[in-house]
């Protein structure tokens, strides 16, 4: 079965709108989506309603962003979730609430290197999303013609250690997983192989991840060399963590992997959606 449990659409950082993310999934021949946008549900209806017409099968699904030790962040991906669900969706809104001040604070740095209006720019790229993320910035800094694509705006403006990046604080790793357990969901670890910490520090935050309740790991990430996928494997074993799939997509021409555009997953490991459907 051709599965992506990652993507996302323009109520956060992708480009196409839920119910298109939907439909190219099922052109490219996904059988099970979830769209996982971050730090919120919004588009979760919308694009359930355009997958599950084509008779396919449709898995709720968000990236929510957490905050460990100093100034470190991890994305964790809550799948299975009841979007309706109270203490979730509060959850959500305040990363959402706190995201506005840091993009100002993102806008105010860039102003000191002399790119002017960044806040207003950022802005327009996420017109219609419901938080505004380095990716729009990274937007509009291409537009402005300041680096040729998305990738090396981050590169030189808004990676952390550049000009443009601000610390931020984000959920705690401990909330995270009791929103996503409290609306009957299981949590897994995003991209595990792109986050600025050393091996040592992801292995220790895997134990805590796991210790909380956290039951899974993207292996099969659009984004990982075929070495990480096996990397990512050795990590699900060794911690006892269920296996993703994962493109992270997020518009087409700007991702690294189309939707459903994933390396296959070891036959060992235990597919996170076997108990979810
Ligand atoms: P934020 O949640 O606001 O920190 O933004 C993170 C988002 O920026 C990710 O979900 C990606 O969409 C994008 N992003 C982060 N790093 C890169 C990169 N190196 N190249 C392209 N996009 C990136
Ligand atoms: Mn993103
Ligand atoms: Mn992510
Ligand atoms: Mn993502």
């Amino acid at each position: 079965m051709k599965v992506d449990l990652h993507c996302h659409s323009n109520v956060s950082d992708g480009l196409l709108s839920p119910a298109e993310v939907a439909r190219r999934a099922a052109d490219r021949g996904v059988e099970l989506l979830a769209l996982t946008d971050h730090d919120d549900v919004a588009g979760l209806a919308e694009a359930r309603a355009a997958f599950e017409a084509r008779g396919l099968r449709f898995l709720d699904g968000s990236e929510i962003s957490v905050s460990w030790r100093d100034d470190a962040s991890f994305h964790v991906v809550g799948l299975g979730i009841d979007p309706a669900n109270r203490e979730l969706c509060e959850g959500l809104k305040s990363i959402r609430d706190g995201r506005d001040g840091r993009a100002h604070r993102i806008a105010d740095e860039l102003e000191k290197i002399g790119i002017h209006g960044a806040y207003e720019g950022a802005a327009r790229y996420a017109e219609k999303a419901s938080i505004i993320s380095r990716a729009h910035f990274a937007r509009f800094l291409v537009e402005r013609k300041l680096s040729p694509d998305v990738k090396r705006v981050f590169d030189h403006y808004l990676a952390k250690g550049k000009p443009g990046y601000v610390p931020h604080e984000w959920a705690s790793v401990e909330d995270a997983l009791r929103w996503i357990g409290g609306a009957g969901g299981v949590a897994v670890l995003a991209h595990p192989l792109r986050y600025r910490v050393d091996r040592d520090e992801l292995r220790v935050f895997l134990g805590v991840f796991r210790d909380l309740g956290g039951q899974g790991i993207e292996v099969a990430c659009g984004a990982h060399t075929p070495e990480e996928v096996q990397e990512c494997a050795r990590l699900a074993r060794h911690f006892g963590l269920k296996a993703s799939v994962a493109s992270d997509f997020h518009g087409p021409g700007e991702s690294y992997a189309d939707l459903g555009m994933t390396p296959p997953l070891p036959d060992d490991l235990v597919p996170i959606w076997r108990d979810l459907i």
